[in-house]
């Protein structure tokens, strides 16, 4: 018998007024435990209870904020197992990576507490003091994706409460129930109503978007919602954060060390299962090296072991989803038609679960669905060129700007070629290494606004400037 998962609107466990709806496991296509569905009701009531809690929490001081979200991180670490247990099932990971999340959770938790929002000074002089305060904006609306998605929600909440706001999520359908155990260990220690969690299968997500109750909109998904989110928040002027797609391009120069770093681009491109909105996404590779890096390459795709999370010993889960799955099977169907030619992988395995082994696609060119387009699984377009500034030109035609880096023994001359680069982070050397100190967010289509560190919590603020006339 699964665990009952409950919504979480105003302190309380509620059941769904709209029944359930099942959760499915990607290793083996079996209900993991049912989700509440919520009404649109429920969804009014959830933010009530938001706008109730924030008239208390948003006259908190700091210091009560710090404590409260201490105390959150104290209890994701004693439920870290258990956490760790619901995001292997309904995400599909292995294990070690849900446990990498589960770790990252925790430490997003208390590196956004020790933050300080310090009123700042702008003028002391004998006829005037003038402050900048930093005020928050009400109720904030969370809506996440299914990649990473206790992390992602933990990103969302945390700067949010430390700001003084209140919240309401709303998780994937696809993956809700870890982001209802958060729900339900953040309600321990937070007063009712700080923080809600609603789900239900789709509409509810636009619906907040148009919402007057709800005051910004802290987005991560693909760019077509982010857009249609754009579009239904400007009723009442929504403060927004998109955090959208991706193609990040990866550019290894001629002099790059590729024995040292063809496992870390492995790494960086197939992370979860390649299902990383700043994973490397299109690798160009010059001439010199480009027969010697796609064989490493492939042979690392075959090293690994494919099976449920669950298991011990499995390096690579399931696709989370069976319409991914498709997108990926579609886009290395195509790129062969086009002449490219797959050194690993390269189809489904036979079912069930949603597995497709880690595939490497050589001899493919931009113009080709697989590198124009964001694969999000587990297939890397390895793309040849001749001249760097060419590359440079290839890796910027894309209307995406979250990541990409450089690969490269001289860093004098990748960090000249990191700063042409059109997107939100480079990398030397490395991909897809986030840390809660620098702030991430992307240009282009990958969407507006920063997460993480001072900046990131900015955003869950307006400024409040205080001239105070001393004549
Ligand atoms: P998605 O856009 O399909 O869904 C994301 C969330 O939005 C889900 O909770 C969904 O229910 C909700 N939603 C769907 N339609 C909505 C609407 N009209 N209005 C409001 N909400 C709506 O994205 P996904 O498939 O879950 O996630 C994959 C995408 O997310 C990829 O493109 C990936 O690159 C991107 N992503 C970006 C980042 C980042 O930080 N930039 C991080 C992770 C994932």
């Amino acid at each position: 018998m699964s665990r009952q998962y409950n919504l979480i609107i105003g302190g309380q466990a509620i059941a769904g007024a709209r029944g359930h709806f099942d959760v499915l496991n990607p290793a083996t296509e079996q209900v993991v435990a049912q989700c509440p569905q919520a009404s649109m009701d429920q969804l009014d009531q959830a933010v009530e209870a938001a706008q109730a809690a924030f008239e208390q929490w948003k006259l908190s001081s700091h210091a009560e904020r710090q404590r409260v979200i201490a105390a959150i991180a104290d209890r994701l670490e004693e439920r870290a197992g258990e956490l760790a247990d619901i995001i292997v099932q309904e995400q599909g990971k292995p294990r070690f990576l849900a446990e990498a999340e589960v770790g990252g959770a925790v430490a997003w938790t208390r590196a956004t507490a020790e933050l300080e929002l310090p009123v700042e000074v702008l003028e002391d002089s004998y006829a005037k003091r003038i402050e900048m305060h930093r005020k928050p904006l009400g109720v904030v609306g969370s809506i996440t994706p299914w990649n990473w998605p206790l992390m992602i929600a933990v990103w969302h909440i945390i700067p949010a409460l430390r700001a003084g706001n209140a919240v309401v999520c709303k998780p994937s359908g696809l993956t809700p129930l870890n982001t209802l155990m958060l729900g339900e260990i953040i309600n321990e220690v937070a007063p009712p109503g700080l923080v809600n969690v609603i789900c239900a299968e789709s509409r509810i997500g636009a619906a907040m978007s148009e919402h007057p109750g709800i005051n910004k909109i802290v987005f991560t998904g693909s760019t077509p919602t982010g857009q249609s989110i754009m579009s239904a928040a400007a009723g009442n002027l929504k403060r927004l954060t998109l955090e959208l797609g991706g193609n990040d391009a990866a550019i290894v120069l001629p002099d790059a060390d590729i024995d040292a770093s063809a496992m870390a681009i492995f790494q960086t491109a197939f992370l979860n299962m390649g299902q990383t909105c700043a994973a490397l996404k299109r690798l160009y590779v010059h001439d010199s090296q480009y027969d010697a890096l796609c064989q490493k390459l492939a042979d690392i795709a075959r090293e690994q072991t494919l099976g449920n999370g669950a298991d011990a010993g499995v390096t690579f889960g399931p696709v989370q989803n069976r319409a991914q799955l498709e997108l990926v099977t579609e886009l290395v169907e195509d790129a062969r038609k086009q002449g490219a030619q797959v050194l690993s992988g390269g189809s489904p395995l036979d079912g069930p679960g949603y597995f497709y082994p880690p595939t490497i696609v050589r001899d493919i060119e931009d113009g080709t669905r697989l590198v124009d387009e964001e694969q999000f699984g587990p297939v890397l377009p390895v793309i040849r060129y001749q001249d760097v500034e060419d590359a440079v030109r290839r890796a910027n035609a894309n209307s995406n700007g979250l990541g990409g880096s450089v690969w490269s023994t001289d860093i004098e001359q990748a960090q000249r070629i990191a700063a042409r680069l059109e997107c939100g982070s480079v990398w030397i050397n490395n991909h897809a290494d986030i840390v809660p100190h620098a702030p991430f967010g992307g240009c282009k289509m990958s969407g507006f606004g920063t997460e993480f560190g001072q900046e990131g919590l900015l955003e869950y603020t307006y400024p409040q400037v205080i001239h105070i006339n001393k004549e």
